[in-house]
């Protein structure tokens, strides 16, 4: 690891820091009076300043940090990375810090605090082992996450260099963001983002397209690029090279004028769907109001067509008549007619006029 705590002050203290440019000697003795711990299991450090690698902490050989094993390549690119965002997001960055909602507290390799959210980059060497949590993380802690692989998963294929031979582990890191999008294409995967530590260089895998199944992948285009001239996007911190600003820039653009007229058409969808429910509603109303209407005039008229027979709902004594609806034979009927159409009379039985039928208007009418 590159970032420890000094028990003392209780701060962070980070093994590439400018600050130890001029010598180990300072940060060595602190190590020595066991004044550096790990920020996560709080055990004394040591300090590893050789020549060879990275300067970084070391635990005790008996430890079982989950710190403890991290190889040479992943440090270096992880120096690499973290000096990289120093240039552009300054004191913002931060080194091996453990983001909200990652699984098992597993620490992303950077992080950068914006005040809209956070931006946690993590490189994989090998596998996503506990890391593949981290693509959940987003939503739940407003992180966008950059994955930064070791070149051993952008392996180029040897028969063919412009193709690479991805894992599967490769094949679920490979972004389908913005960026990714600008590169269009049928059977694209995504993009994949390398950190070639040895040979100072990031390389940027575009809209990786999958030419022979299930491995075997071909960017749209394939860039190397050094650190000073790597570009981040302001948003999510993609990294991005110069010539690819306009044309980002143009994708954006067209992304939002299509957000906004899917935005719009959802507006106007919803807008259209209250109207109906509305005009259903007035429908209904009058509809029920017209039923009313019929009935009333009903009930009036056979007040004055029946003076005696004073209960309309009372069956005994009436005669038996067809029902107009349901041509059932009864005497339990509210309403009748006699007239041209029925010489033999008809009538609305209690069921029906329950079930809210009614006898057509016109009938009557002719009647009047
Ligand atoms: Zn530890
Ligand atoms: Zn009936």
């Amino acid at each position: 690891m590159l970032k420890a705590i000094d028990t003392q002050s209780g701060r962070h203290v980070i093994s590439i820091d400018p600050v130890w440019e001029t010598g180990a000697g300072p940060l060595r003795d602190l190590c020595c009076k066991n004044a550096i711990a790990c920020p996560e299991c709080r055990q004394p450090v040591g300090l590893r300043a050789g020549n060879v690698r990275i300067w970084h902490f070391a635990h005790r050989a008996d430890s079982n940090c989950p710190l403890k094993s991290e190889s040479a390549a992943i440090l270096r690119a992880r120096e690499m990375l973290y000096k990289l965002l120093r240039t552009k997001f300054g004191d913002r960055v931060s080194l091996e810090d453990v983001i909200h909602g990652a699984p098992n507290s597993e620490r992303a390799d950077c992080v950068v605090y914006k005040d809209a959210g956070k931006i946690a980059y993590c490189i994989v060497e090998k596998q996503l082992r506990n890391r593949f949590g981290y693509m959940n993380v987003r939503q739940k802690a407003h992180t966008a996450v950059q994955w930064i692989v070791l070149p051993q998963l952008l392996q180029k294929n040897p028969d063919d260099p412009e193709q690479f031979l991805l894992s599967a582990t490769a094949r679920d890191l490979a972004a389908k963001d913005g960026i990714n999008e600008m590169y269009g294409g049928s059977c694209i995967i995504g993009s994949l983002c390398c950190a070639d530590a040895e040979r100072g260089q990031f390389l940027l895998a575009r809209g990786l397209e999958c030419v022979h199944k299930p491995n075997v992948f071909e960017p749209h285009t394939y860039i190397e690029v050094s650190p000073e001239k790597v570009i981040l996007s302001p948003k999510l911190g993609q990294l991005m090279v110069a010539s690819e600003v306009p044309r980002y820039k143009e994708w954006q653009r067209a992304f939002e004028i299509a957000q906004a007229v899917r935005r719009e058409a959802e507006a106007r969808a919803k807008e259209e769907r209250k109207r109906r429910k509305a005009e259903q509603k007035k429908q209904l109303k009058e509809a029920k109001k017209q039923r009313d209407r019929i009935v009333a005039a009903l009930q009036a008229r056979h007040s004055i067509n029946q003076p005696d027979n004073t209960n309309l709902h009372e069956s005994r004594g009436k005669k038996e008549l067809t029902c107009l609806h349901c041509k059932s034979k009864t005497r339990n009927w509210v309403a009748f007619i006699y007239n041209a159409a029925y010489p033999h009379g008809t009538c609305l039985c209690r069921e029906c006029h329950a079930a809210g039928m009614n006898f057509p208007y016109e009938d009557l009418s002719q009647r009047l």
